[in-house]
């Protein structure tokens, strides 16, 4: 199974050994960063105060002094840099990380690393992408017994193919691989399946060892590292932003409560052109999809339901017998919150009939919404600032279309058993606008916001406070999740609120 090390980056021994404390029960290794270290610290180090440490140290030590071209905070000259690894080195490291580029300079580190039996980590780095003879330099950086190293950057998330081609032709050779940053982020979730012998975290509270690191908690609760296999279920959800998405962490959670094996992982695309063969190297079992490739993906499905059809969009990918199917969940995340709370049952049929409703917004969420509102029977109104894009879906849908503004103030009462709002006005950065300013709630509407966060926006409270029956968007979003979960696993989502 591969290890949890965790990146020392205090300013001095005393931070990082908090940092010990915190996080030892859930890591098998910890990295010293020398570099972070601030400068008045270093003079001392090799006089007892690191051997203290590192005898303390309830993990095995890497010791690392990284160069600013790596990532790193040494500014020092380099001569000094090797001098200062080879003087520490034997103080009780397990591991000393040396860059595959040194030459004979390195000549004492290593000696010392050999003397003492301290295994070398040879170490690669590449901000600017990943390098063409990335698998031949590790096969190369594994000779005499060390442990190859790379730290590689994708550009674009085509390079995820790449990556993960690399990684299965160095199948069976012990080897650190990950890549940074935020399109590199699941490959810090996914070490155990990429055969990496480890992966690396940083403290939550301090600072990060490298771009894209987790800390050892949410690796290990949320991300569930540890009973995870590399041949368990793959899902997870892919979009642009998708590393802030809530999805994990429902998902992760209710796997864990069903016991399931498998995980959930953002994956950050920059397009789907290449999803195919991503889907291919990974084996997804199934897969959330949000903004902006609810369309895109469409070509990528070999069955659609209805609900996707009418919608245009889908957000759910999932596997059946060997056939990718996609189906909307947003329609009925959307509405199974609003029946529950207005006490219908939720296989009646037409269970909105009548009922007049104004929809505000008419953007990708607004899709959803609106097919399920005139599906369950409302009659409903789109307002939004684009008339024209008003118009257009609500032509498709046989819905009426107004502008947002005042001048609609007497159709909306007119629509107002339920207001629906779609916008992203209250929602940050946007959280103290009210799309409804102009419209004063006389306490009989029921308004349904479907932004999550925050989960009371200024709308929700100015409706509450008029007396209306007011609901979020997060119910919406642990919906249309549930949707998934059981599209995905076969199983319900567990009965105990998360
Ligand atoms: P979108 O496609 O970008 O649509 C944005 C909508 O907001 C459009 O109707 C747009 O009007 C309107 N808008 C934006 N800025 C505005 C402004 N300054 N004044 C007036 N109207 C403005 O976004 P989306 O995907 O539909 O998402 C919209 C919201 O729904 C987001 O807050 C998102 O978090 C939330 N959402 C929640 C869930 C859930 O599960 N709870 C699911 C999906 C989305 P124009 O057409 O005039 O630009």
């Amino acid at each position: 199974m591969a290890k949890i090390a965790l990146c020392l980056t205090g300013a001095d021994l005393d931070e990082n050994r908090r940092y010990l404390n915190r996080y030892q029960d859930h890591i098998d290794l910890a990295e010293l960063r020398v570099d972070c270290l601030h400068r008045s610290k270093l003079s001392g180090l090799s006089k007892g105060t690191l051997s203290e440490f590192i005898g303390d140290s309830p993990v095995p030590l890497i010791l690392t002094i990284r160069r600013s071209v790596d990532g790193g905070h040494w500014d020092g000259c380099e001569s000094e840099r090797l001098i200062l690894m080879e003087k520490l080195i034997p103080l009780g490291f397990a591991y000393a990380d040396l860059e595959d580029d040194l030459g004979p300079e390195a000549a004492g580190a290593e000696k010392a690393a050999r003397d003492g039996k301290v295994r070398i980590i040879r170490s690669l780095h590449d901000f600017r992408g990943i390098p063409e003879d990335l698998v031949e330099r590790m096969k190369k950086n594994g000779r005499d017994g060390a442990l190859p190293k790379a730290a590689v950057t994708l550009t674009h998330s085509r390079e995820i193919i790449p990556f993960l081609e690399a990684a299965r032709e160095l199948e069976g050779q012990e080897k650190i691989l990950l890549a940074m940053g935020e399109r590199g982020f699941f490959s810090r979730i996914m070490a155990e399946r990429l055969g990496s012998f480890l992966t690396f975290t940083s403290p939550a509270e301090g600072q990060k060892g490298a771009a894209g690191q987790i800390d050892p908690v949410t690796l290990e609760g949320l991300y569930r590292f540890r009973k995870v296999t590399a041949s368990d279920p793959l899902y997870g959800i892919i979009g642009n932003p998708v590393i802030q998405s809530r999805s994990p962490e429902l998902h992760n959670r209710w796997l864990d409560q069903r016991k399931l094996p498998g995980v959930y992982i953002p994956f950050l695309l920059d397009g789907v052109d290449h999803f195919d063969r991503l889907d291919q190297l990974l084996d997804i079992r199934g897969l959330s999809v949000t903004i902006p490739f609810k369309e895109a993906i469409l070509p990528f499905i070999d069955k659609i339901s209805p609900g996707v059809r009418s919608i245009g969009a889908c957000n759910t990918y999932y596997k059946r017998e060997g056939r990718v199917l996609g189906e909307n969940s947003d329609a009925l995340g959307f509405l199974y919150p609003l029946l529950d709370r207005w006490g219908i049952p939720r296989d009646t049929e037409k269970p909105l009939r009548g009922v007049k409703c104004s929809l505000i917004g008419a953007g990708g969420a607004s899709r959803g919404v609106l097919f399920a509102l005139v599906s369950s029977g409302a009659r409903v109104l789109v307002l939004n600032r684009t008339l024209g894009k008003a118009r257009t879906l609500a032509g498709e849908f046989g819905a009426e279309a107004a502008p947002l503004s005042s001048e609609s103030r007497e159709l909306i009462k007119e629509y107002s058993r339920l207001i629906v709002q779609t916008t992203s006005l209250g929602m940050a950065p946007m959280e103290e606008r009210d799309p409804l300013e102009f419209y004063d709630f006389n306490g009989k509407e029921f308004l349904y916001d479907i932004i999550y966060k925050p989960v009371e926006t200024v709308l929700m409270k100015r409706a509450a406070r008029a007396g209306c029956g007011v609901l979020g968007g997060w119910e919406m979003l642990r919906e249309q999740g549930k949707v998934q979960f059981e599209l995905f696993t076969g199983m319900p989502v567990p009965t105990e609120k998360p």
